[in-house]
């Protein structure tokens, strides 16, 4: 029996909640709980209830009961996989879950794999191939605008649309490759004006979608910040402070905890991930160890960084730290943002004297701060929300988040383009027809038209077990 007839079985919640489901998939999903599952009151046969139906009941193997359970019933085509499940609500215990699952599969299901459910739901046509990838990405959401881009992306998104535009070009591919067979003869099937608009319709939606990719990339995993300065200037007070800021906020919201996400904060639906801060959190002297390149590292993977001073320290000695971190990063999508430190020790008079000397034309970029009593926090937070002015981003844009799709939308434009400069300098048809195929290739790749085992495979692997 080939894997696709098996029926799988998965707990689909994680440990820790009041109720714990498991997932049952495939075509011998009704048999199989059958041998387990008793309906309390009356019998019943699970196969010959309609859809969408609950029945509650006990677990037993043999005469001992496991547990009191609900179970749904899903039947095909209409499930999430598209195949005949269940899912068994019980009480969230890791023993009566583990009981469950053996009893499951010692009559007849086998585990699943991670992402083998969502996988079914491709394979059996009930989403397409970045709707699928986009159920993994909606799991791991961890911010409001992760969640946005997920959710567009789970509902249909932009594959809609490049299955759509990828038949066309499928038609005008088959209509020139016709009129190749016809050798010799001078004939045109497809309109090259039409060809042309649509090229053109296709390869602009293409660069669209790929230049979406970086402010996608930054939602859905956070933008990195690094936090430098001299050591003692109080960059850990400061990334302790903002760090249980958040905690706080978030810890207000009842049954929240942000503990799970290290070292981020979120700021209007935004994560900001500071990057290697294990040398700040160290007390030992592991900053200068770690020495100058490692903080060019630092600032070279940051797309924020904080530079840390002291206000005792003289403006020259700011101002020529700030210029070397400048001239790093021009060139680059990279802001800087100068903080200095410890206010609250300092006579006013240096404050002014300092706040003139330094490089005032520098927009909002220098923020005075006091990371022991949070003084000039709110302005920080400001500061660092409007960087990514682009992330309020209407709700409707549709923006990549998947490097998969990146990858293929560039090799799409790039095909394209040579199909663009062929039609133009008139280069012999069948030329024009490899890289029509290839673009066409590369459209179907994103929306799963096309696939191989190894796309199929590094996508469902990165699942969690259950989904
Ligand atoms: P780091 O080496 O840059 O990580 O600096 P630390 O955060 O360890 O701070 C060095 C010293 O400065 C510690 O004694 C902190 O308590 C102190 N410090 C940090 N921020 C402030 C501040 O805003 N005001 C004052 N008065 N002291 C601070």
């Amino acid at each position: 029996m080939s894997r696709k007839e098996e029926t799988i079985c998965a707990p689909a919640t994680s440990s820790g909640g009041a109720i714990s489901v498991i997932r049952i998939s495939g075509p011998d999903s009704f048999d199989i709980c059958e041998k387990i599952f008793f309906p309390i009151g009356r019998t019943l046969i699970l196969k010959e209830q309609a859809g969408y139906k609950v029945v509650h009941g006990e677990i037993r193997n043999g005469k001992e009961v496991v547990d009191d359970v609900l179970l749904n019933i899903y039947k095909a085509p209409h499930s999430y996989t598209g195949e005949d499940s269940v899912e068994i609500s019980c009480h969230g215990s890791s023993y009566i879950v583990t009981r469950i699952l053996e009893l499951l599969i010692v009559n007849g299901a086998i585990s699943a794999l991670p992402g083998e459910f969502t996988q079914r739901a491709f394979l059996n046509g009930k989403m397409d191939l970045s709707q699928a990838e986009a159920v993994a990405d909606l799991v791991a959401s961890g911010t409001k605008a992760a969640h946005r881009i997920a959710l567009n992306q789970m509902r249909g998104g932009f594959s809609a649309e490049i299955s759509k535009l990828r038949s066309e070009l499928l038609r005008f591919a088959s209509l020139i490759e016709l009129e190749l067979d016809f050798g010799e003869e001078d004939v045109q099937f497809a309109d090259r004006k039409e060809l042309t608009e649509i090229i053109k319709k296709v390869k602009n939606l293409a660069d669209k979608l790929a230049n979406s990719f970086s402010l996608g990339n930054v939602i859905r995993n956070g933008i990195p910040v690094a936090i430098v300065g001299k050591p003692n200037s109080g960059k850990s007070t400061l990334l302790n402070a903002m760090l249980n800021e958040e905690r706080a906020i978030v810890s207000d919201i009842p049954g929240t905890t942000r503990d799970s996400i290290e070292d981020s904060i979120v700021i209007n639906g935004l994560e900001y991930r500071f990057i290697d801060t294990a040398g700040l959190r160290d007390t030992s002297d592991i900053i200068e160890s770690l020495g100058i390149r490692k903080t060019n590292e630092k600032i070279m993977e940051a797309s924020v960084i904080l530079l840390v001073d002291e206000i005792s320290e003289t403006p020259e000695m700011i101002n020529q730290r700030a210029d070397s971190i400048r001239k790093m990063i021009t060139g680059f999508d990279k802001r800087l943002i100068v903080l200095v430190n410890k206010i609250d020790d300092c006579d006013p008079s240096l404050m002014d004297n300092l706040k003139r000397k330094i490089w005032l034309d520098i927009d909002d970029s220098l923020l005075f701060i006091s990371a022991r009593y949070l003084t000039g926090f709110e302005k920080l937070r400001a500061r660092l929300a409007k960087i990514l002015e682009k992330g309020n981003f209407n709700q409707e844009d549709v923006i990549i988040t998947n490097v998969r799709h990146f990858e293929a939308l560039n090799h799409v434009s790039g095909s394209l383009e040579r199909v663009i400069s062929g039609l133009d300098e008139r280069i012999p048809e069948d030329l024009i027809a490899i890289d029509l195929r290839q673009a066409i290739h590369f459209l179907g790749e994103i929306t799963g038209e096309i696939t191989t085992d190894e796309i199929l495979g590094n996508i469902f692997k990165n699942f969690c077990i259950g989904k």
